[in-house]
């Protein structure tokens, strides 16, 4: 007996010690799998955002209950858009402002805190937000709105190494949550509103040290080991004159790694200016206007950052209509393995998982101007009409013909992450039905300015919603329900195997779907508009699940006639974390 009780210590002391190992890549590459812990964003590497918990369900959701929420405190209470890590007892969550905090999951009390203190003159253009961190050995890493890339360690808080991505004062910033591949931490930039460069980075995740850089813009030379390696596309291939040198595609949501095909895949924002006239030098429609790598999405070679293939959603893009939204990975109802992306031009779009190669696209809004379809070949069928007006033929030469475009320039669906079900094989979309006035002006560029030259308003196109989670069948396109919200819906969204969908509204409620019907099946009312990442895990033999609440984001701040409709809502700062008792998983 005595014997037994001494194995047990034992194991009892390799557990504990076990518990606190160092992140590995093998831990991230099952983080989808281990249902005791969150190590990434998107909750396991082809972002699913699917759990396969199953304890907590249609039937017991209505017992789901708080457990402890923490505030973020001071005054800095702006738009909470972070997805919280979970690991060795430990939530690990990014606030506005460039804050990040360890919080003890059992109790909700602050282990630690870090506030990068930011320079004044920091130009971040759609609110001052931060999605998340990542972990790695024994660091959590996360950027920052004066665009450095900070390491501290998961225990004290220390910091570990502090890089400079790129000048803040020429208008890039960072917000997106940083990915790991094989020790290395890979990273976009943010600020394609002022001329910046998208590019993507990575570096040694111990020691903050550059290993390969890789601008986006065709044209612009990538870095191997501090060495020039290759030009990214053929100079002046899909851009005119120097416009390229400032040709903006910011990578600024980051991106995905994908195992299968030892494939980085990021997606490259709008080029710039917004005036596209200002870059389709011919106006043939022959793709010497595209303007590559531009509103693309981009397969990459972790290892060196060599493009292995491009995919543009929005040529000659002039609508704002970023290609940065997430590309996840999943598996149809035939078993074949492919790539789904939502993207903000208003179409769904289902990829290659070889080459990233056009499958096919359907609508996931209910109103689109700016193309009539995407045609076989992937390339979209352009609407004319829809195109803002060129200001050099203007009369007075200075405001280009007015048109209403759809969607507007927020997107049918913007950077707020959707799910997908392996349950139910549909993907469960956050989108958007509103339009925009928007008209073109004439600008030069100048380093820290607005680099638009465009105008806009945004507006409602129905009068009971602009929110819509869909869900979208990836085998045709049809949506199997809607879920209509009067707010624009900003916050990311969960599924998982119990049949539950999760999400939350401006309104402040986070609220639980059945994945089948779009049913109500649960909601909690967070004091403030949600716009973070729901997760969820599993702890002491009970499931957790968490939402970050405090309104905020481009939505108040671009929103037009919407941001005037919302004007009404709080702000706030608060982790909210609620549990399924174990005496309550089976009861109905
Ligand atoms: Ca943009």
């Amino acid at each position: 007996m005595k014997r037994l009780i001494a194995t047990v210590a034992v194991l009892g002391l390799w557990a504990g010690a076990s518990a606190q190992a160092q992140v590995t890549e093998e831990m991230l590459a099952n983080d989808q799998a281990d249902t005791s812990q969150v190590l990434t964003n998107g909750m396991g590497r082809h972002l699913q955002r699917f759990s396969p918990l199953s304890t907590l369900n249609k039937d017991n959701v209505k017992n789901l209950m708080p457990v402890w929420a923490f505030s973020i405190g001071g005054e800095k209470q702006r738009g909470q858009e972070t997805q919280p890590l979970i690991y060795d007892d430990v939530m690990y969550i990014t606030g506005s402002y460039s804050r990040m905090y360890a919080i003890d999951v059992k109790t909700g009390k602050e282990l630690w805190q870090y506030d990068a203190r930011l320079p004044e003159g920091i130009l971040p253009c759609c609110d001052v937000v931060n999605r998340g961190a990542a972990i790695y050995g024994d660091v959590v890493i996360f950027g920052t709105l004066d665009a450095r890339l900070v390491a501290l360690d998961r225990k004290s808080g220390d910091v570990v190494w502090n890089k400079k991505i790129a000048d803040y004062k020429a208008g890039y910033s960072y917000t997106a949550a940083p990915i790991i591949v094989d020790g290395l931490v890979i990273t976009g930039n943010s600020g394609g509103e002022f001329g910046i460069v998208g590019e993507v980075q990575a570096r040694n995740a111990e020691t903050g040290e550059m290993v390969w850089t890789r601008p986006v813009i065709e044209g612009h030379m990538g870095t191997l080991n501090g060495e020039e390696s290759t030009m990214t596309g053929t100079l002046n291939a899909s851009w005119p004159g120097d416009m390229w040198k400032t040709g903006g595609g910011a990578t600024w949501l980051g991106g995905s790694y994908d195992a299968e095909t030892d494939t980085l895949v990021f997606g490259a924002g709008n080029p710039a200016p917004w005036n596209s006239w200002l870059r389709d030098a011919g106006q043939k429609n022959d793709g010497s206007g595209d303007n590559l790598y531009a509103s693309t999405r981009l397969g990459l070679d972790p290892a060196t950052g060599e493009i292995k293939w491009h995919y543009q959603t929005t040529p000659r893009e002039g609508w704002d209509y970023d290609g940065v939204n997430e590309v996840v990975a999943f598996k149809d109802a035939d078993g074949n393995s492919k790539y789904a992306t939502a993207d903000r031009n208003g179409f769904f779009y289902v990829l290659n998982r070889a080459d990233g190669g056009f499958v096919d696209a359907w609508p996931f809004v209910k109103d689109i101007t700016w193309a009539k379809e995407i045609g076989d070949d992937g390339r979209p069928v352009f609407n004319e009409e829809g195109r803002p007006g060129d200001p050099s033929k203007a009369a007075d030469g200075n405001k280009g013909e007015v048109v209403f475009s759809a969607p507007s320039f927020l997107g049918g669906k913007n950077w707020m992450p959707m799910a997908f079900s392996q349950k139910t094989g549909l993907f469960y979309v956050p989108s958007n039905e509103w339009g925009m006035d928007i008209w073109n002006e004439p600008i030069t560029y100048k380093k820290g300015a607005a680099y638009l030259g465009s105008g806009f308003t945004i507006k409602p196109l129905y009068d009971d919603h602009i929110g819509s989670l869909k869900a979208v069948d990836p085998m045709t396109g049809e949506w199997k329900w809607e879920y209509k919200n009067d707010a624009p819906l900003w916050s990311g969204v969960m599924t998982t195997a119990g049949g539950l969908v999760f999400f939350g509204t401006p309104e402040g409620e986070f609220i639980a779907l059945d994945d089948e019907t779009g049913e109500k099946l649960w909601s909690f009312q967070t004091g403030s508009g949600i716009v973070g990442q729901p997760i969820t895990w599993e702890q002491d033999g009970e499931q957790y699940v968490a939402i970050m609440s405090g309104w905020g984001g481009a939505v108040p701040l671009w929103g037009g006639e919407v941001a005037k409709k919302v004007s009404y809502l709080n702000q706030g700062g608060m982790m909210w974390t609620f549990r399924l008792p174990k005496e309550l998983a089976s009861a109905n």
